[in-house]
């Protein structure tokens, strides 16, 4: 077995962000273990995702292109991917965007393969070892590969920066794989694909922001985070409970069923840190949290914390924040 293979998936015609997350966290494997990085495309028409990933820092793409690989299914997915591991020189490892079709077919693949997957890693150390959280982020499992085919692992959302998949002047070569699939073997029928809502705030971008939890105990107290936002030119985001209760809009929650974001300031006032918010703030640069608990998850992953009650923190900084200005 040699090289490492990352599965890129496509929305909305692009190689989607979580997907560079993955190509990240193959291009540190490649580096941990001197092995070429080869980036798949999947589809019935793949030449545009081919030509992004060329691109990248990345040895080879792979074009696994068949008119029924249009919509996604997971047996077309599985069969078309087993085929060409198969067919190619085995890789070591094959690395996936932990998304949803990926947790729909991937465990599959594996399992075809007398594999398992490791899904939803957050870091990677020589060897390789993968970490994964348990008990909701309170513990870390380290985990090795021992199987004789290769590994697949899923990596979580922020857990790789984005930004770190190189990019090269000189394009890879691309090649093509034609899987042979039948009609008959694929079970399901695709829908329309979803599509989430139009978002009229995109937080993906904005380079501070100042995130609210439960911590603010009711609608009537979001001025004063809001006070601190406008103070510092920031946009509003919050955790779960603040967008179900419908004090803000869904689309300023942040989080696994919410945005993505990685600003270089993330202000979280009031956030316990659940892993359900951390995968979607974690990839930040700045954290500062300010929380009465001492003992609160988010202060595990924040750069700064303040213990301290929110009503009397969140004013004074604004106050300093006016003042400095
Ligand atoms: C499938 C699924 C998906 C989910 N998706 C998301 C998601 O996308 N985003 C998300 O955020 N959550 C999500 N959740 C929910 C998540 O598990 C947590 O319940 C949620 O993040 C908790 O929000 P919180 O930190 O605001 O509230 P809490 O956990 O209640 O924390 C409130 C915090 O405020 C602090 N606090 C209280 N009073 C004060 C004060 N006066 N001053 C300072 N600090 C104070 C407390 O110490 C506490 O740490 C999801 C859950 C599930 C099951």
């Amino acid at each position: 077995m040699s090289g490492i293979f990352v599965v890129l998936e496509e929305r909305e015609g692009r190689v989607s962000r979580i997907s560079w997350e993955a190509l990240a966290a193959g291009q540190l494997l490649a580096t941990q273990s001197g092995e070429p990085l080869t980036a798949i495309v999947m589809g019935a028409s793949t030449q545009q995702l081919a030509n992004e990933a060329a691109a990248k820092s990345v040895s080879k793409v792979i074009r696994v292109e068949h008119p029924l690989l249009a919509r996604y299914t997971s047996d077309g997915y599985t069969v078309a991917l087993q085929q060409m591991i198969q067919k190619l020189a085995p890789p070591q490892v094959v690395v996936f965007p932990h998304t949803y079709q990926v947790r729909d077919f991937a465990p599959a693949l594996a399992a075809r393969m007398n594999e398992v997957l490791i899904s939803d890693v957050v870091a990677i150390d020589n060897g390789p070892v993968f970490t994964r959280q348990l008990l909701q982020g309170r513990l870390a499992g380290n985990y090795r590969h021992q199987g004789s085919g290769p590994c697949f692992i899923s990596v979580q959302a922020g857990a790789f920066r984005v930004e770190e998949p190189g990019t090269t002047s000189n394009a890879a070569e691309i090649a093509a794989f034609t899987p042979n699939i039948q009609p008959a073997q694929i079970r399901t029928k695709p829908g329309e694909p979803f599509r989430g809502s139009a978002q009229t705030v995109d937080l993906g971008s904005a380079p501070l922001i100042v995130s609210v939890g439960r911590g603010i105990k009711e609608a009537d107290n979001l001025p004063i985070v809001q006070e601190l936002a406008a103070a510092l030119g920031a946009e509003l985001a919050a955790s779960r409970p603040i967008c179900d209760n419908g004090w803000l809009p869904m689309e300023r929650q942040v989080g696994s069923s919410g945005q993505t974001v990685s600003p270089k300031l993330y202000l979280a006032v009031g956030i316990s840190g659940a892993i359900q918010h951390l995968v979607g703030m974690k990839g930040s640069q700045c954290i500062v949290a300010i929380n009465k608990d001492p003992d609160a998850p988010i202060f595990e992953v924040a750069d700064y914390g303040i213990v301290g009650d929110l009503f009397e923190v969140v004013p004074a900084l604004t106050e300093a924040v006016k003042a400095a200005k």
